[in-house]
């Protein structure tokens, strides 16, 4: 899977990672050869060039931490834009509501979308000790619903049994019903495909989707296809609506392109991947062990991630130290700030600094966010160093400026300086009550 593009992209990362010293015009190099192998591997192009553009201002913007050539640095931040481009989170499906829950199968002929209706049925009984009952809706087909009855049979799971001359829409209902009578926890609807999208087909999918409510409606492409596989998904979801994509025959895809460019076209998640012919071929897609394999720099990425812990840390320990002496400014929580973001959210944060329990509560009331954080970085950058170690020089005039500089309003600085007074009061409180060094559990 992925082979082509793994082979490029390692070539120019091997040749990064070599080097000591990097300067833009390298960077931009890789760049440019990485745009090419991307679109060799038939990514999208709006994919392509959000990546590029991505990584190039990480790039520009990322200072090298101590330990790390400019090279791993550049690896690193290709990986984390690979995991992000790829969705980031794994996403698992979503059985949230009263059985039976209906699933929704969507797909061009071909595709896979019996196959993976089996899969599933497998991974939801095996897995999730659910009670799977499979039904075929393909009346077009004449061999579909027996196919699926067969898959049905061989893999342990229940399947409708056939009535000739229903209708999809009947066959949904009659699904649904038997789904409820005998306590079926998941009901999982195979619509028919056709070689092409066409309105019949759109119209049909849409009358069994509101005859069934489903919770999932799962589109399943083969990846193999490339970037028609975009297209269909792009048109499934603007027509009938789309929870979640299925990319079957990733095992046989060298390329990649479709999965790689399907999230940033579509802004829909892969959900699984279908890696095999065999029912128990199916995968949960996780962005961050795809982009480990694309990348194939596994070694690197975690160098880099080892050696920002352990600066995180020192971070920490320094911020530590300063708390103990008392002495914390504006420029302390201004680091402190930096420090949750680069670490992802209170969670982590709180972790290298234990003892913080009060404060977390605090800052959990403060509702911090990405948007909130980055307009109280913005306020305290627009003061000077001086107002930053001494805040009580902060009178109503510099109010306004800082305000002004940081394009909020004099309210939002007022309430930065509350938030910093709060912590400040709540560390000098710490202290006393921790002399025996509170903050230095687990630091050493
Ligand atoms: P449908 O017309 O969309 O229902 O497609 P089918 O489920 O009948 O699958 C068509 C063919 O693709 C069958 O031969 C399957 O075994 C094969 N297939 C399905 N998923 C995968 C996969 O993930 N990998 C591989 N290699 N083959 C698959």
């Amino acid at each position: 899977m992925f082979d082509g593009l793994t082979g490029r992209l390692g070539d120019i990362f091997d040749r990064l990672r070599k080097r000591g010293a990097l300067s833009e015009d390298d960077v931009n190099a890789a760049l440019r050869e990485v745009r090419i192998a991307l679109l060799e591997a038939d990514v999208a192009l709006p994919a392509v060039k959000a990546f590029v553009t991505g990584v190039k201002e990480k790039a520009v913007g990322t200072e090298v931490l101590r330990g790390i050539n400019p090279g791993q640095m550049v690896i690193k931040i290709v990986h984390d834009h690979l995991v992000e481009l790829l969705g980031s989170q794994v996403e698992d499906l979503n059985l949230e509501a009263v059985p039976p829950v209906p699933i929704l199968m969507l797909g061009l002929q071909g595709s896979g979308k019996t196959t993976t209706s089996a899969k599933i049925a497998v991974r939801l009984k095996n897995r999730d000790k659910k009670k799977v009952l499979l039904a075929s809706l393909d009346t077009r087909r004449p061999a579909a619903q027996e196919q699926l009855r067969i898959l049905g049979q061989q893999t342990g799971v229940a399947s409708l049994p056939i009535i000739a001359g229903q209708q999809p829409v009947e066959i949904a209902r009659r699904a649904m019903e038997v789904g409820r009578l005998e306590g079926f926890d998941v009901v999982i609807l195979d619509t028919a495909g056709r070689l092409a999208i066409d309105e019949e087909l759109m119209a049909e999918v849409v009358a069994i989707r509101d005859a069934t409510k489903p919770v999932e409606s799962l589109l399943v492409v083969d990846a193999m296809t490339g970037q028609d596989a975009v297209t269909v998904a792009t048109n499934f979801n603007e027509k009938v609506g789309i929870t979640g994509i299925v990319m079957t025959r990733i095992d046989g895809d060298a390329r990649g392109g479709a999965a790689l460019s399907m999230r940033h076209v579509t802004g829909k998640p892969i959900k699984l991947m279908g890696m095999g012919e065999k029912t128990d071929a199916l995968e949960p897609f996780h962005p961050d062990r795809i982009a480990g394999r694309i990348l194939g720099m596994g070694d690197v990425v975690s160098l880099v991630e080892k050696a920002a812990e352990s600066i995180d840390k020192e971070e920490a320990e320094k911020l530590a130290k300063k708390l103990e002496k008392g002495g914390f400014d504006l420029e302390d929580m201004l680091s402190q700030m930096r420090q949750i973001r680069k670490l992802g959210g209170m969670g982590g944060m709180m972790n290298l600094l234990p003892g913080m329990g009060k404060i977390k509560e605090q800052l959990k009331n403060a509702n911090i966010d990405e948007k909130i954080l980055d307009r109280q970085e913005a306020i305290i950058l627009s003061m000077t160093k001086k107002e930053r170690k001494k805040p009580d020089i902060l009178n109503a005039s510099r109010r306004r400026r800082i305000a002004m500089g940081a394009g909020v309003t004099v309210a939002d600085v007022n309430r930065l300086i509350k938030q910093y007074q709060d912590m400040s009061e709540m560390m000098k409180k710490m202290k006393k009550m921790g002399q025996k060094g509170l903050l230095r559990q687990g630091l050493g």
